[in-house]
């Protein structure tokens, strides 16, 4: 008590009785205890108790000291039920909240395998599900997902792998010496089994060298090493020998070849919900009929184009309105069209031949197929048309979207002129705004702070063929491509040749 009476004048804090508590061991005589509780007057309770999360207990691990940590795993994903969550979403809360809740437990124990693949079917069932929580199809096992993105995982550490990375620190540390708990083991360990045979191997390493061929041992001892500095435990993974949580993760887990794809699918310009789509495409798990047909949903299929039955190859590579709007977009870019074998061919043909890797090029493939998808499903499920036109709207309009600077079509700065004095002082915060048009504008000033695009108004005799050719759109209604000067329509032709000739253009 002694030692608690100082601790209570040394902190200024008082230690309460009636939560206070002994733990005595079973083999102790009732005399025993029977002190223990005069002298402090604490209760004394059994083992296992829960102390900062984690539990104390003797004897073997039992799956029940899981229990309350896989319990907190389960009410906070039901607490995240009915919320219209996307992939992307729920694969950050995975990443960064489920994944991150086990783990202060793995420090100090390895969980049974049960525990562990409890946690991983929570998992499981909470990326797949819909939104109110029911069961949908799960196209992979979750040691599937467990790798680095250019892997083909989807950044998830598998908990069996942190475990024994953890287990590997622990063992670190106690090795280096360096901390009070190591200290502690260090002297229990030495009563409880006489000595620890530490670094005593001068014998064997004399042995080796005898065997050794003599040029490499006139190597070994060339190495200079000085007998006044204390000899230092080393990790050799890492370049500077201090242990890394990292590399003992590294050294423990699977690993798989990295393929190039995947670095082009999740970089951070494009949006987690499409990054993931794209995983699940190059993986074949995505709900086409072909892919549902293999797991025993038998139906009449029909792609969009009415042509073929739905199958991924066929929907992504073959189908012609998708060729069409490839072929839209790769001939705006000036680049041939291109066969391609198969849909994880397609970014890193597109990223070749991209003037820089961030380039706008190398995205414009992955919003592609993700609008097209998109377009099917609308198509599918709320019976609308699927209008190649306005899927390339839609994928122009993605593009605009990103938030990043990204080098357009090899260019630093762009003009922007325009005819309308009122649009171009919006543009640059000058006068009102009509509400209607606020949202429109908002993006595209971002969009102009974010590509060093500089914006200025001429008067429209400069912008007649622009002018003609926007008037042109509104009065059909449609997009189209001009790919050589004979197709534009007799007027522009008159108005493009007037204007190289540098004559007056008079509006009519
Ligand atoms: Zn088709």
């Amino acid at each position: 008590m002694d030692f608690l009476h100082r601790y209570e004048a040394v902190s200024g804090q008082l230690i309460s009785q009636a939560k206070s508590s002994f733990y005595i061991g079973k083999p102790a005589p009732a005399s025993c205890r029977t002190i223990v509780y005069s002298v402090t007057g604490f209760q004394r309770r059994q083992l296992p108790f829960i102390y900062l999360g984690c539990p104390i207990f003797t004897g073997c691990l039992k799956i029940s000291y899981f229990d309350d940590m896989v319990r907190k795993v389960r009410e906070m994903i039901s607490g995240w039920a009915n919320r219209l969550l996307t992939f992307g979403g729920k694969l950050i809360l995975i990443r960064h909240v489920l994944s991150a809740l086990p783990l202060h437990l793995f420090h100090v124990l390895h969980p049974p395998s049960t525990v562990i693949q409890s946690l991983e079917r929570l998992f499981t069932r909470f990326l797949w599900s819909d939104s109110e929580g029911r069961r949908r199809i799960h196209w992979c096992r979750w040691p599937a997902v467990c790798f680095p993105v250019d892997e083909g995982g989807l950044d998830i550490r598998s908990f069996d792998d942190m475990a024994e990375a953890f287990e590997i620190k622990l063992w670190w540390r106690f090795r280096q010496q360096s901390s009070l708990w190591a200290s502690f083991m260090k002297s229990k360990e030495s009563v409880v089994s006489g000595t620890i045979t530490g670094w005593a191997l001068a014998p064997y390493i004399f042995l080796t060298l005898q065997r050794l061929p003599r040029s490499i041992v006139e190597q070994i001892l060339l190495v200079p090493i000085s007998s006044e500095e204390p000899d230092l435990i080393r990790w050799d993974l890492s370049p500077d020998g201090t242990f890394h949580l990292q590399t003992a993760w590294e050294l423990v887990r699977c690993t798989r070849p990295r393929d190039e794809v995947y670095s082009i699918i999740w970089q951070r310009h494009i949006p987690s919900r499409v990054s993931f789509f794209l995983w699940r495409l190059l993986h074949g798990f995505l709900a086409t009929d072909d892919a549902l047909c293999l797991r025993g949903f038998h139906m009449v299929s029909r792609c969009v184009c009415g042509r073929e039955a739905e199958t991924l190859g066929h929907h992504f590579l073959d189908c012609p309105r998708t060729r069409y709007i490839c072929g839209h977009y790769q001939r705006i870019l000036g680049m041939r069209e291109l066969g391609f074998l198969s849909p994880r061919a397609l970014p890193p043909i597109w990223r070749r031949r991209a003037p820089s890797r961030n380039h706008l090029w190398v995205l414009m493939p992955c919003f592609i197929l993700w609008q097209v998808w998109k377009a099917r499903n609308a198509y599918r499920f709320h019976s609308q048309s699927f209008l190649t036109d306005a899927v390339i709207f839609q994928e122009a309009d993605s593009i605009s979207c990103l938030d990043e600077t990204i080098s357009w079509s090899g260019h630093s700065v762009l003009e922007v002129e325009s005819d309308s004095a009122t649009m171009v002082s919006w543009v640059h915060s000058q006068g009102p705004v009509r509400w209607d048009y606020s949202y429109l504008l908002r993006r595209a000033c971002h969009l102009i702070s974010s590509a060093s695009i500089q914006v200025r108004h001429v008067l429209r005799e400069a912008t007649s063929a622009a002018d003609f050719l926007a008037n042109w759109a509104c009065s059909h209604r449609s997009s189209r491509q001009f790919s050589s000067p004979q197709e534009l329509p007799r007027d522009l032709s008159g108005i493009i040749h007037t204007d190289a000739q540098s004559i007056t253009y008079v509006r009519r």
